[in-house]
């Protein structure tokens, strides 16, 4: 089973989960996650498979399976049966150099991906 096979897989069942509705975190790295136990996992998860998912930034396309370290993750979670989550992380370099607005951006273009019609509504 190839890595882009389990991932389109995932992604399709994200999809279906998520009613076209997401919650989304953006956090710095550091931040404890222990009153976020769906959360936690998820990083956990994300972390113990760096070698195999090759994740990379999506600012700068930095591959966490090789040099880059996580500065901030993106989370994005089913506002309806939230179960599964999608972790996006972007690097030190780049959560400490790029304006916010530019982090912004480049989280909207993570979220367009796994919701192409969906909208943002300011929390
Ligand atoms: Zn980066």
């Amino acid at each position: 089973m190839s890595n882009r096979g389990q991932r389109r897989r995932d992604l399709a069942e994200f999809r279906k989960a998520s009613h076209l509705s997401l919650l989304t975190y953006l956090v710095a790295a550091h931040t404890p996650l222990d009153d976020h136990p769906l959360l936690r996992n998820a990083l956990a998860f994300w972390r113990g498979n760096i070698r195999q998912r090759r994740p990379f930034c999506p600012a700068c396309r930095a591959s966490f399976a090789d040099d880059a370290e996580p500065g901030a993750f993106l989370f994005a979670v089913p506002a309806v049966a939230p179960t599964s989550v999608t972790v996006s992380g972007f690097c030190t370099q780049c959560w400490s150099d790029l304006p916010p607005d530019v982090i912004e951006c480049e989280a909207v273009r993570v979220l367009r991906r796994l919701i192409p019609s969906g909208g943002f509504i300011d929390g």
